[in-house]
Parts: structure tokens; C-alpha cells; sequence
């Protein structure tokens, strides 16, 4: 089964919009995800950054701090000896050198000549933080300074006092060594590090970490030659941050390849600084490591997600299927059925083209189905189905409509292309028969209807072709072939040449004796016998079977042929009473139809009353049906005619009582002796407003002295409520369908219940 091409586009549509919007999504959420991390990572790497200065910065504080409080602490013991007591001072000051890991300490008076017992006098009168020491400031040099013997340290100084007056320095030489103890801080595995920088970027203790890789003396120096800024920043705005005394972060790389993040925090003392580094290397490994695990448990989650979406989305495709398959697939044929046939016929309008609509059906399929039982009957379908889906051309459809009916398009309008194309359709469909014993010819029937207007409704599309399909039969290439195929165009030209032909062979027919009667049995409610029936005539044609009277009799209606007709079916009724009454059996009176066409002829009555005597029928087995319509045609005359035919003796009924427009009112003006309901009222099983309907006239019916007999019965509740509300007879398929004569009387005389 074809699937249906433009819900499955839109299926395939929204599949692809959705996975396209969930990968953006994904990809979004991934970046998002990157940046967020980055920027968190960063934030951690620096808040751990300032921490680890903090630390350290606090440490060498300390130290600072330290030294120079047992600096003050000496200064001040030393002043209690005054003046300068050399002797004692040497013992005391070694112990002080000792303790607090001063290489040497000095003295220097005012003549600002540094003496201390390791080093020769040294003028430090330039130096600044003696100066500051005179001036009263205690503090440490805030470079390296180089000293008399050559070695580089730092010096510190605090101001010896007597009284107010600063009289003296004492002054500290220490190495930077003990320092690096507490900048070598064991952070990110070692690979951070710290130094201490003066003022002016020069270093005071440069770390011996294996990753610092400044060599040069200026931190300045090496950053303006060898570093590129990453996250913004600069140099200058380093120096200047650094002589305002203001903490300050920079994140750079080196030579191009080495990322470091660096905190420059200002120390308590000698205006330095603490530069902390950490390899940016270490956190962006850290946010590749990161930015893996998001990508790939985003990747999990949208795996996961794609395999719920194609579940579920299988899922409902078969469900989506099953349903379509149960409203657009017919279980016979395998095919479309008639909902998907018009769903595409009604998308033909899109693009529009003329086309052929054809509807076939198989000759007297009933006769198969019941020859040999639904299972065959179903497998005659389905071969027909597959034979005209191999006659298709690519854009064609076709579709088992009901019963055996299929509907079929065709993207062309030409009859003889259409034709041809119907023929190879009945040859194959008949060609098993070429390997059968005996055959069995499916021949077929076709209608068609060329659409030429977007705009036509298919329920009118459809009726054309059935109707042009029903008016094969009997005529110009139907017959014995083994197709027969009418185009709605001919109809009407077929209906004139059906006419002409009936016309042609009526008289023929008349005098060969084609036309029978049947016999259809009305039964008795109160004794449930037979006791009555009505003639009702059929045409055994030789070469169309036999032909129903609503076939012709409308026709015969135009040309008048009726009144013969009708006065044959009464000469036969005649004759087969007479045969009855001369066989000694029982008869039952049968009524016939009369024609109001009859009306017409003045006297017409005459000539049944000629035939009721010379047959010697006794008149009451004999009853006359008229219809309902007459009494429009002329009430006066009706009466006159019913009086007529009560004067001959005959029974007299109204006929489908109920059909037209009837008028309760004139059944008091024509006295007929029976009422016969229209089957019209039995259309519908349980109508309680219909069932007070039908008991209403009976009522009436009854009140004017009327037997009522009610037709088209065809089941047993309704008999049963027909007894109930005193109904007299009841003729309908419930006990029999119209019967040959010979099946009437075995019916009638051998048992009388039927
Ligand atoms: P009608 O006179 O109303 O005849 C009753 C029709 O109802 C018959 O159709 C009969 O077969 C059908 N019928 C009976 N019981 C049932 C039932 O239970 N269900 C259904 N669906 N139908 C039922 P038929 O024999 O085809 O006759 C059709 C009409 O042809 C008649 O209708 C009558 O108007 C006309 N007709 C038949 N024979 C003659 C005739 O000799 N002369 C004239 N003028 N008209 C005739
Ligand atoms: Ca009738
Ligand atoms: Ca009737």
C-alpha cells in the first residue's frame, strides 16, 4: 500500500525541524556550558590565586615585620648603654644576628659610616632607608643593595634614640635566601610559584621554581619584551597600579606558548610586592577535561534523547499506520479503499487535468458469491484489484468502492485509448481461463464520466459513471463480450436507442408471449393463509434475461403500449383462474394493475368485463388495482370508474396508499374495498411516530368499511404490529417474493400456510 506522500513529507518535516532545533540546543548548551565553566574555572583560579598571595604576602610580612621589631628591640637595649659600649655590644648583637637570621648588623653614628664587626665602615648615607631610619622611620631598603664585599641583600634599618633625638642607625644586613621558604608554596602540583619585586619591577627574591622563567632583572623588562596580554591589561598600567601601592591581576603568554596568571600584591614594608604566578596551562587543561565531560554528557543526554525521539516516534508511525491502514486500506483488495480513493481524486483539483472516471463492476457477481461462498468471492475481488493495478500508469487509481464496484482513474480522456485499455484489463482479468477446463468468464461492465471541470463534486462524478455503467446492459457492445464500457456522453443517446428498440420488439414480444406473470401470495393476519394475490409482470427476453417492469413499464406508460399489456396480464389472470376452477382446486382472488394511462379511453372497463365473461370468472376473485396519483388527475371520473368496476362485480383497491400526496380526505370520496399501505411506511423498523401513522389509517380505513392490506413487509416485528393494530393482510417479502405460477400454486395448494 502506497503511503500517503503528503502527511509522511510532513512527518519527515517536522522530524528534521525538531532534530535540527535539538542540535542547535545541543551546540548552544555545549558553548554555553564551555563559557560558563571557563568563566567559573577562571573565577576559582583567581580567588585560589589572591588566596595563595595572601598567604604568602602574609608570611613575608611577618618576616619583615619580624626582623625589624628585634632590630627596634636591639636599637632600643643598645641605647640604654650610651654612649656605643663596643665591648658588650659585639656579644649581644651576635646573638641578635643569630636569632633572627641577620648576617650582620651595624652601627652608624652621625657621620652616617656604617661599622659592624664583619664588614668594613661603609658610607650609607645615599642609601634611602638609612635615611629614613635618621628621619626616625624604621623600615627595609626597598631594592637589593649591593654591599661593600660585593654580595647583594637587603638592609634593614631602624633609628636608635636618645631621648627624641635619632643619634644613630642600627641596620641589618640579610640575605633574601630565607625568604624563598615561603614563596615556593605547593600550588597546582608545583607549578606555582611565587616572587618579591621592588617598586620598579626588580626583583628581590626571584623564585627557583623550575617554571619561572623570567630570567631578565626587571619583571617590567621581561614582560614588555616577551609577554601578550590575554584578558586585556598592560604593562603600564602594571607600573602604575604598582605606584599607587594597589593589588593587581594579569593574565599573559609568554614567548607565545607560556599561559600564566599573575597576582601582584603589595608587601607592608619597602614598598615590594609579591607576584604570585600560576601556568594558565593548568586550568586550561582543567577546562579541556571539563569541556569534554560537558560535551560528551551532553552528547549522552542528546543520544539518549534521539533514541526516545525515533521510539516514539516509530511507535506512532505504526500506530499512525495501523489507523490509516484500517480507514485507507480495504481488506479485500489489499487496495485503497473508497475515503483514499476520494482523497485523491479531491488532490487532482491542485493541478488539474481532464481525466476519465470509470466504474466497473463484474457481470452477476452475486451469482459467484453465492456459486461458491465469500472466500472465492474475495479472491475474484482481489485478482480484479491486482489486474487493474498492473493496467496503471504511474499518477492512475483505482479502488474497491462496494461489493464488487471498483472505481477507476484514468489520466486520459480518450475514448478509444479508454476503451482499448478496459479491453486489456477484461482479457487478462479473463486469462486463467486458458488453462481451465472449463471456463468461467468474469466479464465487466464499465461507466465512465470524463471530467473536465475542477470544480465537479465526486458524489456527482460517481453517480455519472454508475448511471452510464447501469446502461450497459442489453445494449450495443455489451451482450455476451467479455466488457462492455458506456460513457456518460451516451447515455442519453443509449436510453432514445433502448426505447426504440423496446418499442421495436414489444409487439413481438407481446405476440411470442415474453411477458409472464408471477405471482406475488397476500396473507391473511387473523388465519395467516394465503388469500389473495397480485399478477405482477415480468419480460423473459431470449438474450437479456428477464427484465423487472419498472424497466419498461414507465416507457410503455409514454407509448400506451400499457393498455395492451395490461389487458394481457388480465386475460392470463383469467385464464389461470379458470384453469384453477377447472382443476377443482380453491381458488384466491388475484388482483392486477391497472394503468392510469386507461383513464384516457372512455369505456375502458369494457373489455375487462369482456374478457371476465368469456373466461366465466365469477367477477369477486377478480380485484383491480388503482394508484393513488389518478385521484389528482380527475377525482369525478375516479368515483365514476370505481362505481364502474364495483357494477361489474370486481374488487376494487387503492394502490401505494401513502407514497404520493395522499389525502385521507378522498378515501371517503372513492369507496374503494381495500387499502393498500405503500411499503414507504415500513422503510424504517421502530418509527413510533410512523407506526402511529400507519395505525391511524387503518383506523380510518376500517371506519369506512376498508379491508387494508399493507405491502413491502419484510420482517417479523413489523407483522407482528401489523396484527396489533388490526392490519387485515400483509403482502411482502416476510412470507414471498413474487413467485412463477407453477411455485404459486404449489405454494397455495398444497399447504395453505405459507
Ligand atoms: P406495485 O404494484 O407496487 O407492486 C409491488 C412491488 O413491490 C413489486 O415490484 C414487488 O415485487 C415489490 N415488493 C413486494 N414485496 C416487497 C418487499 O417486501 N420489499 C420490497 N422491496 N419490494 C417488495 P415489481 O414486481 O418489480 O413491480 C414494480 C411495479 O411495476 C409495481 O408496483 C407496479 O406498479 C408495476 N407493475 C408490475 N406489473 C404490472 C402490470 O401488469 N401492469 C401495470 N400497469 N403495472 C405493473
Ligand atoms: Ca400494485
Ligand atoms: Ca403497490
Amino acid at each position: 500500500m502506497k503511503p500517503l506522500n503528503s502527511s509522511n513529507k510532513k512527518r519527515v518535516f517536522s522530524l528534521t525541524t525538531a532534530l535540527a532545533i535539538m542540535s542547535a540546543l545541543v551546540i548552544l548548551l555545549c558553548f554555553f556550558m564551555v563559557e560558563q565553566s571557563n568563566r567559573m574555572i577562571r573565577e576559582d583560579t583567581t580567588r585560589y590565586l589572591s588566596e595563595i598571595s595572601r598567604q604568602a604576602s602574609y608570611k613575608v610580612n611577618e618576616q619583615v615585620s619580624f626582623k625589624l621589631s628585634a632590630l627596634s628591640a636591639a636599637a632600643e637595649n643598645l641605647m640604654l648603654f650610651d654612649p656605643y659600649p663596643a665591648g658588650l655590644s659585639q656579644s649581644y648583637l651576635a646573638n641578635v644576628e643569630d636569632q633572627y637570621s641577620f648576617i650582620w648588623i651595624g652601627y652608624a653614628g652621625k657621620d652616617r659610616m656604617l661599622v659592624s664587626n664583619e664588614a668594613e665602615a661603609w658610607d650609607v648615607s645615599d642609601i634611602p632607608v638609612i635615611q629614613d631610619a635618621f628621619e626616625g622611620k624604621a623600615g627595609v631598603s626597598d631594592s637589593l643593595i649591593t654591599n661593600k664585599s660585593g654580595n647583594r641583600g637587603v638592609l634593614y634599618a631602624v633609628p636608635c634614640r636618645s631621648g627624641e633625638e635619632v643619634t644613630g642607625v642600627l641596620a641589618g644586613w640579610a640575605s633574601t635566601e630565607d625568604m624563598k621558604d615561603f614563596l615556593a608554596a605547593e600550588t597546582f602540583g608545583g607549578q606555582g610559584f611565587s616572587h618579591i619585586i621592588d617598586r620598579y619591577g626588580n626583583f628581590i627574591i626571584r623564585s627557583e621554581n623550575p617554571h619561572a622563567k623570567l630570567e631578565d632583572d626587571s619583571i617590567y623588562d621581561a614582560l614588555g619584551g616577551r609577554a601578550r596580554m590575554l584578558d586585556g591589561g598592560s604593562v603600564e598600567e602594571l607600573k602604575a597600579n604598582i605606584r599607587s601601592n594597589k593589588t593587581y591581576h594579569l593574565h599573559v603568554m609568554l614567548d607565545g606558548s607560556i599561559d600564566e596568571d599573575m597576582n601582584y600584591v603589595p608587601l607592608d614594608n619597602g614598598g615590594w610586592y609579591l607576584v604570585s604566578v600560576v601556568p594558565g596551562g593548568v586550568y586550561s587543561g582543567m577546562i579541556n577535561s571539563f569541556t569534554q565531560q560537558a560535551i560528551a554528557l551532553n552528547m549522552a543526554i542528546f543520544v539518549i534523547f534521539l533514541t526516545l525521539t525515533i521510539v516514539v516516534v516509530f511507535f506512532d508511525n505504526r500506530k499512525n499506520k495501523q489507523i490509516e491502514r484500517i480507514a485507507y486500506e480495504d481488506p479485500v483488495t489489499g487496495g485503497f479503499t473508497a475515503p483514499r480513493f476520494d482523497l485523491e481524486i479531491s488532490r487532482l483539483s491542485d493541478d488539474f487535468r481532464p481525466y476519465a472516471f470509470l466504474s466497473l463492476d463484474i457481470r452477476k457477481f452475486k451469482l459467484i458469491n453465492d456459486a461458491f461462498g465469500s472466500t472465492d468471492g474475495n479472491r475474484v475481488l482481489k485478482h480484479t484489484h491486482d489486474v487493474i493495478l498492473r493496467h496503471l500508469n504511474p499518477g492512475e487509481y483505482a479502488s474497491r468502492i462496494s461489493a464488487d464496484t471498483f472505481n477507476i482513474l484514468f489520466l486520459t480522456t480518450d475514448q478509444e485509448e479508454i476503451s482499448r485499455r478496459i479491453n486489456s484489463i477484461a482479457e487478462d482479468l479473463n486469462a486463467f481461463n486458458r488453462i481451465q477446463k472449463t471456463p468461467y468468464y468474469l466479464p465487466i461492465d464499465c461507466g465512465i464520466y470524463i471530467v473536465k471541470n475542477p470544480a465537479e463534486d465526486i458524489i456527482t462524478i460517481r453517480d455519472r459513471a454508475n448511471t452510464a455503467r447501469k446502461h450497459n446492459k442489453g445494449t450495443g457492445n455489451g451482450g455476451h463480450q467479455l466488457f462492455s464500457c458506456v460513457f456518460y456522453s451516451d447515455v442519453e443517446r443509449i436510453q432514445l436507442l433502448k426505447e426504440k428498440e423496446i418499442e421495436n420488439r414489444m409487439e413481438g414480444a407481446l405476440e411470442q408471449e415474453e411477458f409472464v406473470v408471477y405471482l406475488q401470495p397476500k396473507v391473511d393476519l387473523e388465519t395467516g393463509c394465503i388469500s389473495g394475490a397480485e399478477a405482477l409482470v415480468r419480460w423473459q427476453t431470449p438474450d437479456q434475461g428477464l427484465i423487472p417492469p419498472n424497466d419498461f413499464i414507465p416507457f410503455f406508460e409514454k407509448n400506451g403500449f400499457i393498455r395492451k399489456l395490461d389487458l394481457y396480464v388480465f386475460e392470463k389472470v383469467c385464464r389461470l383462474l379458470r384453469d384453477w376452477i377447472d382443476r377443482g382446486l380453491e381458488p384466491v382472488p388475484v388482483s392486477v394493475n391497472l394503468s392510469r394511462v386507461h383513464l384516457q379511453v372512455p369505456d375502458f372497463l369494457d373489455k375487462f368485463k369482456e374478457l371476465q365473461e368469456r373466461y366465466q370468472i365469477p367477477p369477486r376473485l377478480l380485484e383491480i388495482e388503482l394508484t393513488e396519483t389518478m385521484v389528482f388527475e380527475n377525482l369525478e371520473f375516479l368515483k365514476q370508474v370505481v362505481d364502474d368496476i364495483h357494477s361489474m362485480g370486481f374488487t376494487c383497491s387503492m394502490d401505494d396508499f401513502g407514497s404520493g400526496y395522499s389525502s385521507l380526505n378522498v378515501l371517503k370520496d372513492v369507496p374503494v374495498d381495500i387499502l393498500k399501505l405503500d411499503r414507504v411506511f415500513f422503510d424504517k423498523d421502530n418509527d413510533v411516530r410512523g407506526n402511529d401513522v400507519i395505525e391511524s389509517v387503518i383506523h380510518l380505513a376500517k371506519k369506512l368499511g376498508m379491508a387494508t392490506i399493507s405491502e413491502g413487509v419484510e420482517t417479523h416485528p413489523q407483522v407482528e404490529f401489523l396484527k396489533q393494530v388490526n392490519c387485515d393482510m400483509v403482502q411482502g417479502y416476510v412470507f414471498s417474493r413474487p413467485l412463477p405460477i407453477e411455485n404459486f400454486e404449489k405454494l397455495v395448494f398444497t399447504s395453505k400456510n405459507p
